[in-house]
C-alpha cells in the first residue's frame, strides 16, 4: 500500500515536472515569435527634476503584448536570459528607445535623456558596444542623451568585464547609471572605481523613508555620498507625496514614480512631456 502510494507521488511529481518544461518551452516559443511579430512594446516612465521643475528624462521599460494581456518583464526576462534571446530583445530595446527619443527631439519637445535597461548577458560579452555605437549612428541621438542602465549585482558579478565594458560605453559618450542601488553587496568603495554619473536608490529604501529613521538615515547617506562622488541620485518608485517631499528636501536630484507618473505608452507619454511644465505636486 505505501509503496504504491510512493509510486503514485512520484507520478504526479513527474507530471508535475513536465508540465513546469512543457509551460516554459511554450513560452519560449511564444516570445521568439512575439519578437518576430513585433508584439513587444516600450512603456516610458518619466523622470523629473524637482530642482528644475521638468521632466529630465524617461526609463524605457518593455512589455509583451501577448494575445490581450500586457505581460509584464518580470514575466519574461528572466526566460529571456536564460534561453539568450535577450539579446535580441535587449537590441530591439536599444534601437526603438534611441529612435523614439530622435522622435521627441524632433518634434521639439524639451531636451530629455532615454535610459535603457541591459541585461548581463549584453553587458559581459561586450556585445552592446557594437550595438549601441550602431544604433547611435543610425539614430543620430546625441550619446549623451542616451543612458544605460545596469543593475549593481550585475556589476559585481564580474568587476573586471563590467569595468571594461563600462568604459567603452563612456568612450561612446553614453550615460551609465547603477540600477536597484542597495540590493547587491557593493562595498562603496566600488562605486568610486565605476564610472557612473547616475544612481537610482531601489524602491524597497524609498519606502522606507516616511516613518523609519534607519531607513531615511541610509537614503540620506546615499544622497550624500552622491554629492560628495558628484553622481546624480534618483529615487525609484516614488509613490506618495510624504516621500516625494521628504527625498526632495533631502537632495534627491530626480524623482521616479507613480506619484510622478506611471510607465506609459508612447502616446501617452507625448502628451505628458507636451504639458508637464504644468505639474505641481502640491495640487495633486
Ligand atoms: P527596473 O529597471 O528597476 O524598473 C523599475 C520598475 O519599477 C519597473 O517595473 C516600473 O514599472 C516599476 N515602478 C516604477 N515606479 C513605481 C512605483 O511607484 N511603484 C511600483 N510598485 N513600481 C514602480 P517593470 O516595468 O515591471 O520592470 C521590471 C524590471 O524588468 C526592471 O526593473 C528591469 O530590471 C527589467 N526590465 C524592464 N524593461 C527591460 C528591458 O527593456 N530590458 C531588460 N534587460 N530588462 C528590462
Ligand atoms: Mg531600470
Ligand atoms: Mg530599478
Ligand atoms: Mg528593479
Amino acid at each position: 500500500r505505501a509503496k504504491e502510494q510512493g509510486r503514485n507521488q512520484i507520478c504526479s511529481y513527474k507530471q508535475e515536472m513536465d508540465e513546469a518544461v512543457r509551460r516554459r518551452l511554450a513560452l519560449e516559443h511564444d516570445l521568439r515569435l512575439g519578437l518576430e511579430r513585433n508584439e513587444l512594446v516600450l512603456y516610458y516612465q518619466p523622470q523629473w527634476s524637482p530642482h528644475s521643475h521638468t521632466t529630465v528624462g524617461v526609463e524605457a521599460l518593455v512589455r509583451w503584448r501577448r494575445g490581450d494581456r500586457m505581460v509584464s518583464p518580470a514575466e519574461f526576462i528572466p526566460l529571456a536570459e536564460e534561453t539568450g534571446l535577450i539579446l535580441e530583445l535587449d537590441d530591439w530595446v536599444v534601437r526603438t528607445a534611441c529612435a523614439q527619443a530622435k522622435a521627441w527631439q524632433e518634434a521639439n519637445l524639451p531636451r530629455m535623456t532615454v535610459s535603457v535597461n541591459l541585461s548581463a548577458r549584453q553587458f559581459k560579452n561586450g556585445r552592446c558596444i557594437e550595438l549601441i555605437r550602431e544604433v547611435l549612428q543610425q539614430s543620430e541621438l546625441e550619446p549623451e542623451l542616451l543612458k544605460v542602465e545596469v543593475t549593481e549585482s550585475l556589476v559585481m558579478q564580474n568587476a573586471e568585464d563590467a569595468l571594461m565594458t563600462m568604459q567603452q560605453l563612456r568612450q561612446l559618450g553614453v550615460g551609465l547609471s547603477m540600477d536597484d542601488f542597495g540590493t547587491g553587496y557593493s562595498s562603496l568603495s566600488y562605486l568610486k572605481r565605476f564610472p557612473f554619473q547616475q544612481l537610482k536608490i531601489d524602491k524597497s529604501f524609498v519606502d522606507n523613508v516616511v516613518g523609519d529613521r534607519e531607513g531615511a538615515a541610509i537614503v540620506q547617506a546615499v544622497i550624500g555620498l552622491g554629492k560628495t562622488l558628484g553622481i546624480q541620485i534618483v529615487a525609484e518608485g516614488v509613490e506618495t507625496m510624504a516621500q516625494y517631499n521628504y527625498l526632495t528636501l533631502a537632495g534627491c536630484d530626480l524623482i521616479q514614480g507613480y506619484f510622478f507618473s506611471p510607465p506609459l505608452p508612447v502616446d501617452a507619454c507625448t502628451t505628458f512631456l507636451q504639458q508637464d511644465h504644468n505639474w505641481n505636486p502640491k495640487l495633486r
